[in-house]
């Protein structure tokens, strides 16, 4: 049993609002997203409107065990595609019909409420492609839903039959109907510093040892939002093009936050949260700071570059015992995907951390555009190598499959089940003994599908609410767009030629890859040719991509130069360090 303090109640009755915040994944994931807290935060600020939590599997809320049926509105917070079967499982329990068509209201009402709530849908998934979800949900919120959410719920307020009213609520920034399918701009956050933070947190404590694992993954902290948005601009990363630029709280606010969220509380842990914290303009005086106030802290995870020996050893004064960094690959194609980050600095960083005596949590990733045989061979003997260096502290690896994510460069790719497989296979062979945990390439190839497909992917997901789904369904939906014989669009057509001269490109510019890479990289465009001959209407760069109406502010050119800097192992400087690469975002 989990008790909670610090929970909002009011009487249903005296409120216009009813608003469900629904969090399609377990207790322990809801209560560590700040986002999920924010938004509890701010709309229980508002006298007329009461915001419950409902998390999976339940479909009541934990506040007044209210059915999901008897809100106004169900808000949907999608962080992982994977949630989305989870929501429709939800609905279904709550007897809430899935697809929007049928919850459309047939008749006139006397009173406010259709029979159904208006469903809307945000969070990462939802902002970067909406459209496997899109008939299931009747708005969508592109981007944070801050800056619209109090006119949000003005709005809904006035509306005498909001179901029967979406298109009043494109009056509002950030908004996507799907039923309308318009363009849409993404809205963020401007300014860090007046920006709603959670002052007033919710505390979740365990009655017995063993309901301790439901306790939120950073234990009872204050969740601290140092910064969002992130522009080191590593090539695989959606939510670094997704929340750009980069956006940070300053240091007296922080500091005020915390103190006042520990005066609330009474916690005295701080679990310090962005897109990567360690970048952090003044992160050496953020964690002194805290410190000298007597905070404890915690950081999920670690930009390399940015690790210093003195943020190490404040950690550790801090109490924490594990950092968590991504080397993501060995160098060459740690470079292609622009975290350009030299085997010295990593080395140099486990070192520190081992002299002190922390733990290690290592992320890596295969399936990389250029990655050959000889690379995964290559990562087998790095991981060894890194293992080898482990002293009292542990040594954790987690291997995952890439997925190509819409608004990344990454977002023309397709994703081959048998050849994540067959690496998976050769590093478990290789790394026998050493602790790797391994993401299931099934479980990569579903998200990619539900990443990067269009409105047709919907079947399949009302589908597999009664059946299980074979791999073989999933599969056909796993070409990318470059390259794919799908294509029904004249327009979509590209060149031999064209193929030829990127190839040209890609060679003539290469000056720092092995003869080994190179050789691949033209045998994957020569794969790509021969495909092409036989195919009508071959994809290319220019393909319309299912979310082409949801526009995040990056400029048309810059992903495909970014995607051509892939081939030729090429970097982008930081612009934060840098001069800016004009990615379009600070127009
Ligand atoms: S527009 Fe320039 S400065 Fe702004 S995020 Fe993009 S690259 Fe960085």
């Amino acid at each position: 049993m989990i008790y909670e303090k610090n929970v909002i109640m009011k009487r249903p009755l005296k409120v216009d609002i009813r608003f469900a915040s629904v969090y399609p994944n377990l207790y322990k994931t809801a209560m560590s997203s700040l986002g999920y807290q924010i938004i509890y935060g701010m709309i229980n600020e508002r006298k007329d409107s009461w915001c419950e939590r409902v998390v999976y599997p339940d479909t009541r809320s934990i506040e007044s065990n209210s059915p999901l049926k008897d809100f106004d509105i169900i808000s949907f917070s999608l962080q992982y595609e994977q949630d989305y079967f989870n929501m429709l499982e939800m609905l279904k329990k709550a007897e809430i019909p899935i697809r929007r068509k049928d919850r459309e209201v047939k008749n006139d009402f006397d009173k406010k409420k259709s029979d159904y709530p208006l469903i809307i849908a945000g969070g990462p998934c939802a902002t970067s492609n909406p459209m496997p979800i899109s008939d299931f949900i009747d708005i969508f919120i592109i981007g944070e839903f801050e800056p619209i959410l109090n006119d949000f719920l003005d709005l809904y307020k006035k509306l005498k039959y909001p179901i029967k009213q979406l298109e009043s609520f494109l009056s509002l920034k950030g908004i996507y109907l799907p039923s309308v399918n318009n363009k849409v701009k993404r809205i963020i956050v401007k300014d860090m510093d007046h920006a709603y933070h959670v002052t007033n947190p919710i505390i979740a404590k365990a009655e017995k040892k063993e309901d301790e694992d439901f306790l939120p993954v950073f234990g009872n902290s204050i969740l601290l939002n140092v910064s969002r948005g992130c522009t080191r601009g590593c090539r695989f990363c959606m939510s670094g093009y997704l929340y750009r630029p980069l956006r940070e709280t300053k240091l007296q606010k922080l500091f005020d936050v915390a103190e006042k969220a520990r005066a609330n509380t009474g916690l005295k842990k701080v679990s310090l949260i962005g897109a990567a914290v360690s970048d952090y303009s003044k992160i050496d005086e953020l964690i002194k700071g805290l410190l000298d106030r007597g905070f404890q802290i915690s950081t999920p995870s670690m930009r390399i570059e940015s690790i210093t020996t003195k943020s190490l050893n404040f950690l550790k004064r801090s109490g924490a015992k594990t950092i968590t960094i991504a080397p993501e690959s060995i160098y060459p194609l740690r470079k292609s995907i622009n975290k350009n980050i030299h085997d010295e600095k990593i080395f140099e960083i486990i070192k520190k951390a081992t002299d002190l005596g922390l733990n290690l949590k290592l992320y890596f990733l295969i399936g990389l555009i250029n990655e050959t045989k000889e690379d995964i061979k290559e990562l087998a003997l790095y991981i060894k190598k890194i293992h080898s260096l482990k002293d009292k502290n542990s040594i954790k690896f987690s291997i995952n499959p890439l997925i190509p994510k819409p608004h990344t460069p990454m977002q023309w790719e397709g994703y081959d089940l048998k050849d994540i497989k067959s690496k998976i296979k050769h590093l478990k062979k290789e790394l026998k003994g050493i602790d790797v945990k391994f993401d299931s390439p099934k479980m990569g190839l579903i998200q990619y599908v539900l990443s990067c497909k269009g409105r047709e992917v919907g079947n399949i997901l009302e589908k597999s609410l009664d059946l299980k789904i074979p791999v073989k369904e999933w599969e056909k939906h796993s070409k990318g767009y470059y390259n794919n014989k799908n294509s029904n669009s004249n327009n979509n057509i590209i060149s031999n030629n064209n193929i030829n001269n990127d190839i040209n490109n890609n060679i003539s510019n290469n000056i720092s890859t092995n003869a080994s890479n190179i050789n691949n990289v033209l045998d994957k465009e020569k794969e790509n040719i021969n495909n092409s001959n036989i195919m009508t209407g071959v994809l290319g760069l220019e393909t319309k991509l299912p979310w082409e109406n949801i526009d995040i502010g990056l400029n048309e050119n810059f992903l495909k130069e970014e995607r051509k800097k892939i081939f030729n192992y090429e970097n982008t400087e930081w612009c934060q360090k840098a001069s800016c690469y004009k990615c379009g975002i600070c127009k």
